[in-house]
C-alpha cells in the first residue's frame, strides 16, 4: 500500500552567514526517512531544538528541504515545480502552537474562517456562509462566535479556530505542531479529544508534534523520536512505550508518571543539555548524554534499523552481536 506521505532521506541544512559561526553548517533535519499511512497519527517527539518543527514545516511544504524527497501518495512533491501546487496546498495543512499569532486581529472569526475559501475562489457567498456554520458546529462553538475577534476568545477556543481554519479546505493531512502546548492542562484534553473526533469524522491523517511524550502517547498510533535532526527510534506507540530501546527514548519514557504499579520504572535523568545543533558530536550524536556510550559510539554513526517488526532504533547496542536483547534489557531495568 502506498503511504499517504513519505519522507526519503530528507535534509534541511543551513549555512550560518554571520561571524563568529560563519560557514558553520546547521543540520536541522539530517536524513529523515519515514512513511505515514492514511488515517493514522504519527507522533513526533523530542526536545525543543531537535528539528521537529522544521521537519513538520517541510512536510507541510512551508519550507523547502535542501535534500531528499517528499512524496504524497507516491508523487514527488518536494520540488517547487511540481504539478497540482494549489491542490496540494489544500490537502496538507499546518496548525501552529499559538494560533493567535496566525489569526489576523482585525478580522472577526467568521471572516477568518471564510478567508481560505475566498483565497481559493471556492463557493458562492451563501455556500461559504454555511460552510463556516458547519465548521463552527464541528468544533463546538455556536454562531455567535462569527462576530467575535480572536482576542476575545480563550486559548482553547482560539486553538479550535486555528484547527477549523486548517480544515476549511477539506485537507487529508494535518501537521499539528505542539497544538496544545500553549494551553492549560485542563483545556488540553478537550482540544485533543476534538482532534480525535475530527480525525474519525473527516478521515484525517495527522503528524502530531510535541515535546510532551504523555500527550503524544494519548494521541498517536505510532511514534518517532527525534534527536538532533535524526529519528533515533520509531515504532507502534504502545510497543515503544512499553519497550523503549534507544537510551534517549528510555529517558523520555522514564519521566512519565506510571499509571499502574507494573509500569513503574526507574527515572533516568538525562545528563547535560542538548548540544549546539551546529556542532553535533561525532559518531552517535547522543553519546554526550548516554550512559551506555562506548568506543564505537565516538567513531561510528549508528543508523536506524529494525530490531523487531515495525520497531526500529538507531543505536550500536542493538547491532552488536555481543549483546543479546535480553542482556540489554537487564542492563536497562
Ligand atoms: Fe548510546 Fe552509543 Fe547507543 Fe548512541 S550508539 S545511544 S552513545 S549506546
Ligand atoms: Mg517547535
Amino acid at each position: 500500500e502506498i503511504p499517504l506521505i513519505e519522507l526519503r532521506e530528507l535534509e534541511k541544512y543551513y549555512t550560518k552567514r554571520v561571524w563568529p559561526q560563519k560557514g558553520q553548517v546547521l543540520r536541522a533535519v539530517d536524513g529523515v526517512s519515514v512513511s505515514i499511512r492514511k488515517g493514522e497519527t504519527l507522533g513526533l517527539v523530542g526536545e525543543s531544538g531537535c528539528g521537529k518543527s522544521t521537519l513538520g514545516q517541510i512536510t507541510a511544504r512551508l519550507l523547502e528541504p535542501t535534500g531528499g524527497g517528499l512524496f504524497y501518495k507516491g508523487e514527488d512533491i518536494a520540488g517547487s515545480g511540481s504539478r497540482n501546487q494549489q491542490d496540494l496546498r489544500r490537502r496538507i495543512q499546518y496548525v501552529f502552537q499559538d494560533p493567535f499569532t496566525s489569526l489576523n486581529p482585525r478580522f472577526k472569526i467568521g471572516r477568518l474562517l471564510e478567508e481560505p475559501l475566498k483565497l481559493n475562489r471556492l463557493g458562492k457567498a451563501a455556500e461559504r456562509w454555511s460552510k463556516v456554520s458547519d465548521m463552527l458546529e464541528s468544533i463546538g462553538l455556536d454562531e455567535s462566535y462569527r462576530n467575535r475577534y480572536a482576542h476575545e476568545l480563550s486559548g482553547g477556543q482560539r486553538q479550535r479556530i486555528g484547527i477549523a481554519r486548517a480544515l476549511m479546505l477539506n485537507p487529508e493531512f494535518l501537521v499539528l505542531d505542539e497544538p496544545v502546548s500553549a494551553l492549560d492542562v485542563s483545556v488540553q484534553a478537550q482540544v485533543l479529544n476534538l482532534l480525535k473526533d475530527l480525525q474519525q469524522e473527516l478521515s484525517l491523517t495527522y503528524l502530531f508534534i510535541s515535546h510532551d511524550l504523555n500527550v503524544v502517547h494519548y494521541m498517536s498510533d505510532r511514534v518517532a523520536v527525534m534527536y538532533l535532526g535524526k529519528i533515533v527510534e520509531i515504532g507502534e506507540m504502545e510497543e515503544v512505550y512499553a519497550h523503549p530501546l534507544h537510551p534517549y527514548t528510555q529517558a523520555l519514557v522514564s519521566s512519565i508518571p506510571a499509571e499502574r504499579a507494573a509500569q513503574k520504572r526507574e527515572r533516568i535523568v538525562l545528563q547535560g543539555d542538548l548540544p549546539d545543533p551546529s556542532a553535533i558530536p561525532s559518531g552517535c550524536a547522543f553519546r554526550t548524554r548516554c550512559m551506555h556510550a562506548h568506543d564505537r559510539c565516538f567513531s561510528e554513526t549508528p543508523t536506524l534499523a529494525d530490531v523487531r517488526e515495525g520497531h526500529a532504533v538507531s543505536c550500536h547496542l542493538w547491532s552488536e552481536e555481543s549483546y543479546s536483547v535480553n542482556e540489554i534489557k537487564e542492563v536497562r531495568t
